[in-house]
């Protein structure tokens, strides 16, 4: 079993941007930007905040942040997003989920331009990723599409199975590997004989958020598994992979941590840069 190392990877790529970041700045006169609105005071909200500004400096991509009370209106919030939407620095805008409850998340977002929109959940992003002819795709998924390609392992024919239908993660991971000419199975909370339909993928993406969900019955011979989770257990980030039993029937396997993590960053900053020169060409 080998590992497929998103760390050492999402470095690389990382160190690209940079160049790519420098050179946007000495083409345009000014830095890429990317606004990051935080509504709310979630603790781990608050952190994914701090480190996506951190990570966008280092990546030579300008930050704005924004942080609205936790009983902000669904009006103040789109203004602010309106404002945003404006202005000629900020090319890319997210807005940390999950939000209070009393905000409608739907009519929030629809606030953002598409072309702003550099994680991907906007109607006309999901509907181009759909065609075929995707714009901005959603950061984690890219970032799995990213990883398999750069260890040359390839989708087409393939039957890939994927773990989980939520629209930031499990949906578009079907469309990309679709678009891959993947054959795409896609299971979640209501699907019946789940071990069986896994045991079939050369490819299985786990996003269900279970520590230990997928043990080794549920994986074929040399397959291909990524592991998506984020779990804390016993205050140890862990995925949804139960490692010690599938690592001896996988021919790859993702680290948790260590893997699609870093991966969904350094696509958040790629999705900033080409949204950036999109807006700019
Ligand atoms: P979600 O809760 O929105 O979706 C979970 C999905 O799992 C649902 O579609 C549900 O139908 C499915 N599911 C739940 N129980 C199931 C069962 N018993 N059998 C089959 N399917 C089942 O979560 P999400 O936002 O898609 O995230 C999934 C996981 O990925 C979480 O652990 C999250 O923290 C992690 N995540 C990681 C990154 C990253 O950067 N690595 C990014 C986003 C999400």
């Amino acid at each position: 079993m080998k590992i497929l190392d998103g760390k050492q990877i999402a470095g690389e790529i990382r160190a690209e941007l940079r160049a790519r970041a420098e050179a946007f700045e000495s083409k345009y006169g000014k830095k890429a930007g990317l606004a990051v609105l935080l509504i709310g005071d979630d603790p781990a909200s608050a952190i994914y905040v701090r480190n996506k500004t951190r990570d966008c400096e280092e990546a030579g991509i300008r930050s704005f942040s924004y942080t609205l009370p936790a009983d902000a209106t669904q009006e103040e919030a789109e203004a602010l997003i309106d404002e945003l939407a404006a202005d000629e620095n900020v090319h890319g805008i997210l807005v940390q989920l999950p939000l209070p409850a009393h905000l409608r998340e739907d009519r929030l977002l629809a606030h953002i331009p598409y072309e702003k929109d550099v994680d991907g959940f906007s109607a006309y992003n999901i509907g181009s990723l759909a065609l075929g002819s995707p714009a901005a795709v959603a950061c984690t998924p890219k970032g799995v599409m990213r990883l398999l390609a750069r260890y040359g392992i390839s989708v087409s024919g393939k039957r890939a199975v994927v773990i989980g239908r939520s629209k930031i993660v499990g949906r578009p991971m079907a469309m990309l590997l679709l678009n891959a000419d993947a054959t795409v199975t896609v299971c979640h909370s209501k699907t019946k004989g789940l071990a069986e339909i896994c045991r079939e993928a050369d490819i299985l993406v786990a996003a269900v958020g279970k520590a230990n969900f997928v043990t080794a019955e549920m994986v074929k011979e040399g397959a291909v598994v990524i592991d998506v989770g984020i779990n804390r257990v016993d205050g140890k980030l862990c995925g949804d992979v139960d490692l010690a039993s599938v690592k001896e029937k996988a021919s790859f396997l993702t680290p948790v941590p260590g893997g699609i993590g870093p991966m969904t960053v350094a696509m958040l900053l790629e999705n900033t840069l080409e949204a950036a020169e999109r807006q700019m060409s």
